[in-house]
């Protein structure tokens, strides 16, 4: 029964006193007890490299509520975090049974989609591969823009798994999780400045290019800015405005 300055709790529908409420992420009245299993019990989690050292930040969402301040200082940021939340819905596939589909943060790519058991090596295998690196070697992954969302499903053993990257970071998340890619040398001239200089490329980003340019590689490319285009080893980012014309290869 509504009484004075009570109100009805958005979960469980008990009534509460006002001052004993919290409010939903979607603000409604949330009493305290829901509010802490809305945390515990099947809530999605979103885990996100430290971008300085080797920890990791972790956000949640229930069905009420969010917790996402751990995002706010890493290189993904709360709002994108937010925004991926915001896309998250359940499905139901057949009677009880069903899993979460999720949708992709603009300038993210969804990487690995798979899923896991909870024991290692006993899930698909690019999410198996990703958490023996994510537990063996997570200093790798400081410094790559990233998250990785891990959700429940009807099966109570099975948990969804997938990874985001941001386009900027793809090629160095895959080298992470792939090992260094063969390389090769290549001289290239600044069409409008006529400088050259050297870069290292991976012949897995060469053929990439020369395939979405439709260009035969020995003569001539274009980096669009659509075309990330990396120096593998420096580092170092072409200038992905300009024109380049290709000076030599060394093989
Ligand atoms: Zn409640």
């Amino acid at each position: 029964m509504a009484k004075k300055d009570h109100l009805k709790c958005i979960s469980c529908e008990e009534f509460y006193h006002m001052d004993e409420m919290l409010t939903s992420y979607y603000g409604s009245p949330l009493c305290e007890g829901c509010e802490s299993d809305d945390m515990t019990s099947g809530c999605i989690s979103v885990i996100l490299p430290d971008p300085d050292d080797s920890g990791e930040n972790t956000c949640y969402m229930g069905t009420h509520t969010r917790y996402t301040d751990p995002a706010w200082n890493t290189l993904v940021g709360e709002d994108v975090i937010n925004d991926w939340m915001d896309t998250v819905k359940w499905k139901n596939t057949d009677g009880w049974r069903g899993h979460y589909v999720t949708g992709v943060p603009e300038g993210y790519e969804r990487i690995i989609d798979g899923w896991s058991s909870g024991g290692w090596g006993s899930g698909t295998t690019a999410v198996n591969d990703f958490e023996d690196m994510w537990k063996n070697e997570h200093e790798q992954f400081a410094g790559i823009d990233m998250f990785v969302a891990v959700m429940p499903t009807s099966n109570v053993f099975s948990m969804t798994v997938e990874v985001y990257v941001h386009k900027r970071h793809l090629d160095a998340f895959k080298r992470i999780i792939l090992g260094d890619p063969e390389v090769f040398e290549c001289e290239l001239k600044d069409v409008a400045t006529d400088k050259t200089s050297w870069y290292t490329l991976s012949y897995e980003r060469w053929e990439k290019v020369c395939e979405e340019l439709d260009m035969d590689d020995e003569i001539y490319f274009y980096v669009e800015d659509k075309i990330d285009l990396w120096n593998v080893k420096a580092g170092d980012r072409l200038d992905l405005d300009k024109s380049f014309e290709v000076v030599s290869i060394n093989d």
